[in-house]
C-alpha cells in the first residue's frame, strides 16, 4: 500500500506519519525532512534550496522528483511508502502518477489532514520552541501556509476526481487521529 497524507504546515503530517509508517511497517518519505538534510550536509542540492526553504517557497519540481524515485525505484520500499509532504501541487501531482506507473505501483489512499488557521498557528509556535526549524518563525509559517493555499490546496480535487480522498479532522488530540486513520487503513 501507499498512501498520501497532506494538509497546511502544522497540520501533523509528520508526527501521523511516523505513527502509520511504525504501526503498519511502511516508509515515511517526508520531502521536507529530506531537503532538510540535504542542508544540514551541505551538499551542492542543499546549498541551492536552503534560501528557498527559508523563505517559505517550494523548491524546484525537478529536485524533488529525482529525489523521490531514489525511493519508489527501490525495491525494499516497493508498496510501502507514505508520501508525506509530497506533492506540493498539480504537476508533482501529476508526476507522482507517472512515477509511479513506470515502477508498476499505484497510490491507495490520499489522507488530508484539515486544521484551521488559528490551530496552525498555536501548533507551529509550539514547534518552533521544539525543533527550532528555521522556516518556522512566524513570517515564514504564514507566508509557507500562502503558499499551500495557492499550490498545494488545488491538488485536492484533482485526488476527489479519482476517488482517492479522505480528510480527516486533524483539530482534535493525536490519539484520535491515529486512531481513525489506523481504521481507514485497516479497510483497504
Ligand atoms: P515540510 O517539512 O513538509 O513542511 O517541508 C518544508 C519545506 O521543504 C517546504 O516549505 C518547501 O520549501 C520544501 N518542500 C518539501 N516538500 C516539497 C515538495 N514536494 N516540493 C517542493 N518543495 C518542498
Amino acid at each position: 500500500m501507499n498512501l498520501v497524507i497532506f494538509g497546511p504546515p502544522g497540520a501533523g503530517k509528520g508526527t501521523q506519519s511516523k505513527f502509520i509508517a511504525e504501526k503498519f511497517n511502511l516508509f515515511q518519505l517526508s520531502t521536507g525532512e529530506f531537503l532538510r538534510k540535504e542542508i544540514s550536509k551541505n551538499t551542492p542540492i542543499g546549498k541551492k534550496i536552503s534560501s528557498i526553504i527559508n523563505e517559505g517557497n517550494l523548491v524546484s519540481d525537478q529536485i524533488v522528483s529525482d529525489l523521490i524515485e531514489k525511493i519508489i525505484s527501490n525495491k525494499e520500499y516497493k508498496n510501502r511508502i507514505i508520501f508525506d509532504g509530497y506533492p506540493r501541487n498539480l504537476n508533482q501531482a501529476k508526476n507522482l502518477d507517472n512515477l509511479l506507473k513506470k515502477y508498476k505501483q499505484k497510490i491507495d489512499i490520499v489522507l488530508k489532514l484539515s486544521v484551521s488557521l488559528q490551530t496552525i498557528k498555536k501548533r507551529i509556535s509550539e514547534r518552533r520552541s521544539q525543533e527550532k526549524r528555521p522556516d518556522d518563525n512566524e513570517e515564514i509559517a504564514a507566508k509557507r501556509y500562502e503558499t499551500y493555499e495557492k499550490s498545494t490546496e488545488p491538488i485536492i480535487e484533482y485526488y476527489k476526481k479519482l476517488n482517492l480522498l479522505k480528510v480527516v479532522d486533524g483539530e482534535r488530540p493525536i490519539h484520535q487521529i491515529n486512531t481513525e486513520i489506523s481504521d481507514i487503513i485497516s479497510l483497504i
